[in-house]
Order: structure tokens, then sequence, then C-alpha cells
């Protein structure tokens, strides 16, 4: 059982150091996408309003283990300001000086965010050594920790992991509400049950595919893996997005589909285009055509097709349940954005419930217009709703929990 914010007894004038995903995308010094930091409020004005001192850490981007300006967390404290209507503190650094007198000039309700945790090696080390002492010296600035950073909970991380098991942790909001959606997902989805597949990565995907043909009547597939699935049945595609060492696997996955009944849906045309660039010329062909366009065996799948985009929409709108994750296609440009906003438009027509996990998902729904209410959930966790939806064992979840 997972230990809650609830259960977390009084809070008044404690340190809660509250471990947020705040990994958002940045233009400049703004913040080009705020979903992460409005999905983690509702936990922060709980902590606030009860009093607490609540400690923001997070991770931003990838640097390499020391401080770098474009992915400090200064933008992000700037919008939770704004947000949160209330001053948010900041400290350059993660748990050196500045940091811990940050921390002992909070009163009570107050909201202080550290520094950037991955300015920090330890934090992402694969030394355990190493996590445990940075750790350490995170644990000796607050009483307990809060964590709500559902986008990490798959990573073995300091923050994530070894800091949980030197505080009193307890899960907070977002992450409940992520795991009550996914696990109404894994558990009972009310049928038919539909997942569609896009994006950029085949093999990231397999895991999922494995795990969920058993249990989804319908299965789409669209985004770069689909070439794969038509290289598997015989088809040549081009330059397109392929990975040749994964067609046998997935033609294992269609025999599969078809003993276990379930609609494994591929694209029958798609938009073939001259290059990869948002002024590339194109063309719609047939999924066996791929190389019989103008562009001939140059030809780069970049979009699935206008009817396999009215087939999937149908077969999504007269489904119960619907998970996405992955655009259709390189919506980035709008001559390729048709497929993904189709896909979306059909999700946001569900009468039941439709979820789109994913980061590059989330902010294409966003970007294409589509108001949050339009889903039951989008979920802030990409890697993680998947690698939960595989059905594996999250370390930052488990160590939440009491056996
Ligand atoms: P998510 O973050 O939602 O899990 P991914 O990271 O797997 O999604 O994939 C997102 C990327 O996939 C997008 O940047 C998009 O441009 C790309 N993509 C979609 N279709 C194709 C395609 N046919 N060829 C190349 N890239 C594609
Ligand atoms: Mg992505």
């Amino acid at each position: 059982m997972l230990r809650t914010l609830n259960q977390a007894g009084d809070v008044r004038g404690k340190r809660v150091l509250l471990r947020c995903d705040f990994n958002v995308p940045l233009d400049g010094d703004q913040v080009a996408d705020d979903g992460r930091i409005r999905a983690a409020l509702p936990t922060i004005k709980y902590l606030t309003g009860l009093g607490a001192k609540v400690i923001i850490i997070s991770h931003l981007g990838r640097p390499e283990g020391k401080p770098e300006q474009k992915y400090s967390l200064l933008p992000v404290a700037k919008r939770l300001a704004d947000l949160l209507g209330q001053p948010v503190e900041f400290a350059v650094d993660t748990v050196d000086s500045s940091a811990k007198l940050a921390v002992e000039k909070l009163l009570d309700g107050d909201v202080l965010m550290l520094e950037n945790l991955r300015f920090n090696e330890a934090e992402a080390s694969k030394d355990s050594a190493a996590r445990t002492a940075f750790a350490k010296e995170l644990s000796t600035m607050a009483d307990l920790l809060v964590s709500d950073g559902f986008g990490v909970v798959h990573r073995k991380q300091a923050s994530v992991y070894e800091l949980a098991k030197l505080l009193p942790s307890y899960a907070g909001y977002l992450i409940q509400g992520e795991l009550a959606v996914l696990e109404k997902l894994t558990a009972t989805p009310e049928r038919p049950y539909t997942v569609v597949l896009g994006g950029s990565k085949v093999s990231d995907k397999l895991g999922v595919i494995e795990h969920l043909l058993p249990k989804v009547d319908r299965l789409l597939i669209g985004g770069g893996m689909l070439f794969t699935f038509l290289a598997a049945k015989g088809f040549n595609v081009g330059k397109s997005l392929l990975e040749v060492d994964q067609i046998q696997k997935v033609q294992g996955f269609m025999h599969q589909a078809q003993m276990l009944g379930v609609n494994l849906e591929l694209p029958t045309d798609v938009i073939v285009a001259s290059k990869f660039a948002s002024d590339a010329d194109f063309e719609v062909v047939k999924s066996e055509e791929i190389e019989k366009s103008r562009f001939g065996s140059e030809g780069i799948g970049l979009d699935i097709g206008p009817d396999t985009a009215t087939r999937f929409s149908n077969s999504i709108k007269t489904s119960k349940t619907v998970f996405w994750n992955g655009p259709m296609g390189v919506f980035e440009f709008s001559n390729f954005a048709g497929g993904t906003k189709a896909i979306a438009e059909a999700l946001s027509g569900v009468s039941g419930t439709s979820v789109v996990g994913g980061g590059d998902s989330a902010s294409a729904v966003r970007k294409l217009g589509f108001s949050e209410n339009a889903f039951s959930h989008i979920s802030t966790g990409g890697g993680a709703s998947l690698e939960f939806l595989e059905g594996k064992s999250l370390p930052g979840l488990e160590v939440l929990s009491d056996r």
C-alpha cells in the first residue's frame, strides 16, 4: 500500500521536501508549456494551507552533473509564483550553504525552490553509494518528503529513491491521481478497450505491446513505428524510420494478435515526403506503395494517411476506454500534423475513459489547441506511464509502499 500525503500527520511548521517533476519545455527563459507545474498545484496548496514549510526539488533537462544556466529552474519558480499567487523563494544551489540558509529563513506556509537537482552529479549517478550520500545531504534539510514527480518514478535516482528511504515519505496528490487512472486501465477497463501507439521509438514501445496485447480489443499503430510493421508485412518503406532488428519481433506480435483475436490495425495509407523538413513536398500513397510515389525509394513516411485517420478515428470513437501514447506523425511540421490532430479529435469524443500519455503527445494536444478537459486524463509521465502499463515495478513507487 502506498503511503499517502494524508497520513503525514500534522505538518504545521515542518520542513517538507517536495519532489516534483518540473522538467518542462523552455523557450529561452520562459516556460513554454506549464502543464507539469499546474499539475503540482493541489499538493503544494494543501501543504502551504496546513502551514508547512515547502521546499521544492526537481530536475530540468539533462545537464551533465554541473550547473548550466540554460537548465536553471528559476523560470519555473517564477511561473509557479504566478500560478500560486504567492512568492516562491529561489536558492541558487541544491544542498550548499545558500540553500540551507534559505531553508532556515522559511516561515510556516512559505515556498522555496532549490536549483536543479541534476546540477549535482550524484543525483542520477549509477553508483548507489554516491546517490545515498547526496540523498543524506538533502535529508538533513527537511523533516519529511512528499514525492509527487510522477514523471520520474521509474528512475532510481537519489531524490526519487534513496531520499525516500531516509525520511518519512509519502506520495502526493499528483502521483495518487495518475495511479488511479492507470490502475483502472490495467485492471478493469470498460470495453472495447483500444490502445493507440505512435511516436518515434519502436523498441521503447515493444514492451508495452507485449504486455497489452492480451488485454486490449484493438491496437492501433501509427507514428514512426508503423513502418517496422509495414516492413514486417513485406512492404518497402523507402527512407522512413525503420528498426530492421525488430521486424521479427513485430511479426511475432502480428501472429499473437491473430491468436488472441485482437484487432491490430495498421495504416492502409501514409503521407510520404521528399525529405524530413517542414517545407518538404508530399504525397498520399497506399501503404504497400510507399516507394511508388514520385520520390521513389527516397520517400520518407511522415504521417498516417487520411483514410487511415478516418478508420482509426472510428475505432477510437466506438471504444469505451482509450489510451494513446505517441504522435501519429511529425506533428511539429504542420503538413504532417493531420493524423495526430484527427486522433486527438476522436479521443476527445470518446464517451468513456480517454487518456493521453507521454511528453510529446501531451504537448502535441495542447499545441494543436485541444482543451485539457477534452480528455479524461493527460498523464504527466511518458516513460513512467508506459513502464507502469508494461507491468514493471517502479522504484519511486516501491519505496513509498509498505508491504
Ligand atoms: P511521447 O513523448 O508522447 O511518448 P515519443 O517521444 O515516442 O512520444 O515520440 C514523439 C516524436 O515522434 C515526435 O517528435 C514526432 O515528430 C515523432 N514522429 C512521429 N511520427 C514520426 C514519423 N513518421 N517519422 C519520424 N518521427 C515521427
Ligand atoms: Mg517523447
